[in-house]
């Protein structure tokens, strides 16, 4: 990655008219990831002036800012208790210490990435997004949004209930990416199933959950069938990490560890 400007900027307006005045232009949060790129970038914009780095907890919200680390995510002591730590539990098998300290809850969650291990867990937590220009929308939406460079995320927002959850993930050493990650949530009103890493991006196993919420009582065979129609509704490919047969008998496997936990 080469940087011709770097502007550090003290006002949203500020970062938004370099957004949309330049195609060449870009964001740096963590900057962990980008600096991957082989990109040459005209402006980076830093949002670390604005105040955008703190969780705020109020009686029905989690509110993170956008520049929050994935370790001060991670360190939170609310967020340790809520779902069963589910955030959390995401987030900590993310490579080491060192790089969780750099990586931003904003960069994870605007980049998209198919092997995100946080996405997953985000959608089935019910998961808003704050937008300079796009204003609140759901992460479901965002996922869903064909091309998207052209605004800021400022915050994360996750409605407060209360329920069990449970985030697994299948890598092949504790460094790599996984090979499949999957979030099982089950709360007084519904159960939801988001998988991942597939490798292409997270998404809910819709039919899945139409299946399980029909039922107030879970035997083995609900959940045997849940798990079944999951990995058939879900499309899954191959890539260097695994085979997509081998990403379907995860997947089965996976959603029904993590229905046993959450029923
Ligand atoms: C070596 C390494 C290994 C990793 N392994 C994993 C893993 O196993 N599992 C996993 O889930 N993740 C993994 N990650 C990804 C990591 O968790 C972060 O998601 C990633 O680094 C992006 O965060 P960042 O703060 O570095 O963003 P950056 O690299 O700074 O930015 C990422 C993208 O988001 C855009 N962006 C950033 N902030 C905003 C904003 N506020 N509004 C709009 N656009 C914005 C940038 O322009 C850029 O396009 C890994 C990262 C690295 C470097």
């Amino acid at each position: 990655m080469k940087i011709n400007n770097y502007h550090k900027v003290n006002t949203l307006d500020e970062a938004y008219a370099l957004i949309t005045g330049n195609k060449s232009s870009s964001i740096i949060a963590g900057g962990a990831w980008l600096k991957f790129s082989k990109k040459t970038i005209e402006d980076a914009i830093d949002l670390s002036n604005l105040n955008l780095d703190k969780i705020v907890e109020a009686e029905e919200t989690f509110e993170i800012g956008c520049m929050t680390t994935l370790r001060n995510v991670e360190k939170n002591q609310s967020l340790q208790n809520f779902y069963d730590g589910i955030i959390v539990k995401s987030i900590s098998e993310i490579m080491g210490i060192q790089i969780r300290n750099i990586a931003t809850i904003g960069g994870t969650v605007a980049g998209r990435y198919g092997f995100s291990d946080l996405i997953p867990v985000l959608l089935v937590l019910d998961t808003k997004l704050l937008f300079y220009k796009k204003g609140t929308i759901t992460l479901e939406e965002f996922l869903n949004l064909k091309g998207f460079n052209s605004d800021i995320l400022i915050k994360i927002i996750i409605n407060k209930k209360i329920g069990k959850a449970k985030f697994i993930s299948m890598r092949k050493t504790s460094n790599d990416f996984s090979v499949i990650n999957v979030a099982v949530l089950k709360n007084d009103k519904e159960c939801k199933i988001a998988v991942g890493a597939r490798p292409n991006g997270a998404i809910f196993a819709k039919k899945a959950m139409e299946y399980i919420n029909n039922f107030k009582t879970y035997n083995k065979e609900v959940i045997d069938e849940c798990a079944s129609i999951t990995s058939k509704e879900i499309s899954f490919g191959s890539n260097s990490r695994a085979s997509k047969e081998y990403r379907v008998e995860l997947c089965r496997v996976l959603v029904k560890r993590g229905l046993q936990e959450v029923l």
